[in-house]
């Protein structure tokens, strides 16, 4: 049967996130040839709608307020809920982000129906499709079939390919005007920490470091490697703890959990908590002292050495490389 698909983009500082058009390509593997509905809500995300449609959502609502301008799920909540009550969509896709888990299981609740979260790959297609999610942080998969009248799931950043995009496609795209009314928070502003380098959740490449970097300094190495690489700085809890670099940095657990082409970890003993949060990467690069480290137990490739040798080497080879 086919089916129409509400799929929930995500936009950061003007731009559509990588998650939008994954969920697109999501949408597509299980819509059976429905059509496939995107909605940007914000302030000012008109502008955005066109490029959801070139990576193949074939039409989008859009709901703009100034009090939308930033997330909060009562604000986001009752656009999502104005929309899904004019669309009656068959099939809800989030991002399972910081806000997709936020708002994800409200909305289900809500709807009175189930969530299969973070999915990260879909077998099969249309209505025989089987979803595939991490259970036992990460230790086992599951795969989980839709029983409910509403399928609803939110994918893992990073797991399902995007299509490509197709400039010259092209779809309407509408406003719905929704009443927020009665928020309990309404965010002033946001003031971030840093507004430098790329984002640690959708980064291709993660350079992290553990309390075996030693201080804040010993993380500049780590640095330099990353933006070589064009990837982000990540950070073991431990290397938060002791003060090493800020919290936004954690990864596992109860940090932020990735999934890029290539993690390299340094100085990390691969505590279970870490690994929940990176193990699922493509290829991992350990650098540990102990040779007996739990990280090497799903790294790649394993080098044993002292990570303030080894990353330097790496950065002056990479530099050759880059300059050949
Ligand atoms: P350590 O375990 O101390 O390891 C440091 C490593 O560095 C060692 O293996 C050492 O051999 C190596 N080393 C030292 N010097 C060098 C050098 N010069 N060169 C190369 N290697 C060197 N942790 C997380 O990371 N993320 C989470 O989300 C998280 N959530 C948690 C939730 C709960 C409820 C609990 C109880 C714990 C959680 N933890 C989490 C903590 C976790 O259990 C570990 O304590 C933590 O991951 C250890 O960090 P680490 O590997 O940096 O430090």
């Amino acid at each position: 049967m086919s089916k129409k698909v509400l799929v929930l983009g995500e936009a950061r500082e003007g731009a559509l996130r990588n998650v939008s058009f994954e969920a697109i390509a999501a949408a597509k593997t299980v819509s059976g040839g429905g059509e496939v509905v995107g909605l940007l809500v914000g302030d000012a995300v008109q502008s955005l709608a066109e490029e959801m449609i070139q990576y193949g959502a074939d039409r989008v609502v859009t709901v703009e307020h100034p009090h939308l301008k930033h997330y909060t799920s009562d604000g986001y909540g009752q656009a999502f809920m104005a929309v899904y009550e004019q669309e009656k969509p068959e099939a809800v896709i989030f991002g399972h982000t910081a806000n997709g888990k936020d708002l994800s299981p409200k909305i289900a609740s809500k709807l009175g129906t189930g969530l299969i979260s973070d999915v990260t790959a879909i077998e099969g297609e249309g209505d025989d499709a089987l979803f595939v999610r991490p259970i036992y942080s990460g230790k086992a998969f599951e795969k989980v079939k839709n029983k409910e009248d509403l399928l609803f799931f939110s994918i893992r950043p990073n797991n399902i390919a995007p299509l490509e995009k197709d400039a010259g496609r092209s779809g309407e795209a509408t406003s719905v005007s929704v009443d927020i009314t009665n928020l309990r928070t309404i965010i002033k502003d946001v003031v971030r920490k840093s507004t430098e380098g790329v984002d640690l959740s959708e980064a291709k490449v993660v350079v992290a470091g553990g309390r075996g970097v030693k201080s804040a300094d010993g993380f500049k190495p780590l640095e330099e490697l990353a933006n070589l690489l064009g990837g982000a700085v990540g950070a073991s809890r431990g290397a938060c703890d002791a003060d090493y670099c800020d919290y936004s940095l954690q990864i596992g657990q109860t940090g932020k959990v990735v999934t890029p082409d290539l993690y390299i970890a340094a100085g990390i003993s691969g505590a279970i908590q870490h690994m929940a949060g990176m193990s699922n990467s493509k290829v991992i690069v350990a650098i540990n002292k102990d040779p007996e480290a739990n990280i090497f137990k799903v790294a790649d490739y394993g080098i044993v050495g002292d990570l303030f040798e080894v990353i330097p080497m790496m950065i002056e080879e990479i530099k050759k490389v880059k300059t050949n």
